[in-house]
């Protein structure tokens, strides 16, 4: 506290730690871990857990933490902001979606195990270390196919009142709001959510390359959340992404259908962004010799969230991912 004529002032601190969660020691004596950095005022307030690069190649949120913890060194009014910047080094440093070493999926392999396989330990120590602070919320930043608009889904979970919570988050994070059809069991925001935490993931554009505009729509989203969660020194109301009017605040539901069923060269007729009607052409098939061998089209209208990365189809090879209205 600072006292100038009588007038007494609280001299707001905040904090910025750097550590490790230590994984496991390599065969040449080397220590693995996961970088964490932790940002927090002298006055109490809501805990934020930012979790980035669970895939290895997915580098868009790493950057978000970054720039992100540049503004709140100067903006933080109160609470915590805990962030894993790269929760997965051993995919990170080869540029691979998996644990290197051991060709797993991490966000498939939660809550975790400390006695299992590599992926499940890891995931057993970053689940051990959220659920043990009980933060508020926990947003879990990914990136999606190279060509794709960024948009956060909402898992698929029984518990209305979490739900409702998630709902509302995703609202404030201006990002297409997408609730996921299926229930993925073993991903880090899911098992957080039946755990009580509410946790959205973030898919933040395209993988292998950073997209500064996604970084923008990624860094806008979480400060929109933290200022309404009245962690900002300063009421924040930042962009999100424009949708178009036909599907502006609803919230639409993840559909990864149609998929091939020829083999062959996929050339798309939409792109990522493009609303589409139930009956669309979305992509045609050609065989070797350049004859059509299929012709792909929308079952259901709703909004194109990406497409596949390669021109090479073969029976059951996705075509896109959509955003459709719950029928
Ligand atoms: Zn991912």
């Amino acid at each position: 506290m600072i006292k100038t004529g009588g007038e007494i002032y609280r001299v707001k601190k905040i904090r910025t730690h750097y550590f490790f969660l230590k994984v496991m020691t390599g065969y040449d004596l080397s220590k693995r871990r996961i970088p964490v950095m932790e940002m927090e005022s002298s006055t109490k307030g809501p805990q934020v857990v930012l979790t980035a690069c669970m895939h290895g190649d997915e580098t868009g949120g790493t950057v978000v933490v970054h720039e992100l913890f540049r503004i709140l060194k100067r903006s933080l009014r109160c609470g915590k902001v805990l962030a894993f910047p790269i929760l997965n080094p051993f995919g990170f440093e080869i540029t691979s979606r998996r644990i290197s070493i051991s060709n797993e999926d991490l966000n498939r392999s939660f809550p975790g195990n400390i006695n299992g396989s590599l992926a499940q330990r890891i995931a057993a120590i970053v689940m051990d270390n959220i659920i043990k602070r009980k933060p508020d919320l926990v947003l879990d930043l990914h990136n999606d196919w190279n060509k794709s608009i960024p948009y956060t889904i909402i898992d698929n979970i029984d518990d209305s009142v979490v739900l409702l919570n998630l709902h509302r988050y995703a609202r404030i994070s201006k990002l297409p709001a997408i609730q996921e059809s299926e229930k993925i069991s073993s991903s880090l925001s899911y098992c957080l959510n039946v755990s009580g935490i509410p946790s959205l993931t973030f898919e933040l554009g395209e993988s292998l390359i950073i997209n500064e505009k996604n970084v923008v729509y990624g860094i806008n989203a979480v400060l929109n959340i933290l200022s309404v969660l009245d962690m900002l020194s300063h009421r924040d109301d930042l962009p999100g992404f424009e949708l178009p009017q036909e599907v502006r605040n609803s919230i639409l539901t993840y559909s990864a259908g149609p998929v091939c069923s020829r083999s062959g060269i996929l050339r798309f007729s939409k792109k990522p962004g493009d609303l589409v009607k139930k009956g669309d052409r979305l992509a045609r098939v050609y065989n070797a010799f350049g004859k059509l061998t299929e012709t792909i089209t929308a079952k259901q209208a709703g909004i194109i969230l990406g497409h596949n990365d390669y021109a090479v189809a073969y029976p059951g090879s996705p075509v896109m991912a959509f955003g459709v209205h719950d029928s």
